[in-house]
């Protein structure tokens, strides 16, 4: 019922099939339903192809729905950091062409990068070929989950994360580094399309762990445009979290969460729950309407 509705969770975090995700999009209203959510997002990586499909499909008239996108992009230069910064991208209309080049030019990308992996596993000696990882995607984002997969169904790995230990990971023997998006281009590009721009999970950076340097991160992304940033997440620790709140609120950024649900892929991140502590509460979500009313 409407009137409960935000007493219930949300998680604005989640992957389908439209990325590495092994729940459809038409799938996931359901599973949100029996997962006690009120409001979910779709966050998929590099495409909105998921979202466009729920969208075209209709909306239940039960949850609330936001849309949403997941993209790898660059640090900023004067930040010393060694991977790559998830920017999530609420709101979006899905229809914007500048966004949707976007997405065509990462997954471009990726087609030039998934060959090249998929011949270094080969060169190895390992039994995987590309048409194998291109149907266990299913969508068209192809990524290192789909190999993964595919190398524990034929029991070369006994799990996905020792294919990423031994082979996938970054520094590993068939690992190519994929194209990054510019932050200041990701972000926006994510405004220009009418959203919010917010940084995913700043926990699993290894450099942001020290309150200082997030907050530096925190304030040079919100000068080029960052709205909002992923306080609750499966990841994030307690503590991590009360510093974040606290960094946050001193920005005047707003605060997102969710699980990074994959469905099988990560076996171990429960939708909405996570690892089984994670709650976000709904006011986050109206939050996110409003800013995004105010434009
Ligand atoms: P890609 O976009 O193809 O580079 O793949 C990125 C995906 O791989 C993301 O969903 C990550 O969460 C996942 N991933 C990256 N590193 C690992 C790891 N060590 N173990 C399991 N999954 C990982
Ligand atoms: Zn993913
Ligand atoms: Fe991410
Ligand atoms: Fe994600």
């Amino acid at each position: 019922m409407a009137s409960e509705r935000n007493e219930r969770p949300v998680d604005l975090h989640i992957h389908t099939t439209a990325s590495d995700g092994s729940l459809s999009p038409l799938d996931l209203p359901c599973e949100v339903r029996r997962s006690g959510l009120a409001a979910f997002s779709i966050t998929d990586h590099d495409t909105i192809a998921g979202v466009q499909e729920l969208l075209d499909a209709g909306l239940p008239s039960d949850l609330s729905f936001i849309t949403g996108l997941e993209i790898s992009a660059t640090p900023p230069e004067n930040i010393r950091i060694s991977e790559e910064l998830h920017i999530l991208g609420y709101g979006i209309d899905v229809k914007d062409k500048k966004l949707n080049l976007l997405m065509e030019e990462l997954r471009t990308a990726r087609m030039e990068r998934n060959p090249k992996m998929v011949a270094r596993l080969q060169s190895m000696g390992l039994d995987i070929s590309l048409e194998e990882v291109a149907e266990k995607a299913g969508g068209k984002v192809v990524g290192r989950p789909h190999m993964a997969q595919v190398l524990v169904d034929k029991k070369i790995v006994p799990d996905s994360q020792t294919a990423f230990q031994r082979y996938l990971g970054k520094g590993c023997p068939a690992y190519v580094d994929k194209y990054r998006v510019p932050w200041k281009e990701a972000i926006q590009t994510i405004d220009e399309a009418g959203g919010l721009a917010v940084l995913a999970h700043p926990g699993m950076i290894p450099q942001m762990q020290d309150h200082h340097a997030l907050e530096r991160l925190l304030l040079t992304l919100k000068e080029g445009g960052l709205r909002g940033v992923e306080v609750y997440y499966t990841q994030h620790k307690a503590g991590f979290v009360k510093n974040l709140e606290k960094i946050a609120e001193k920005l005047g950024l707003l605060m997102t969460g969710g699980s990074d649900f994959h469905g099988t892929f990560k076996e171990d991140i429960r939708l909405g729950t996570g690892h089984g502590n994670l709650f976000v509460p709904f006011f986050l979500y109206e939050k996110l309407l409003e800013a995004l009313k105010k434009g």
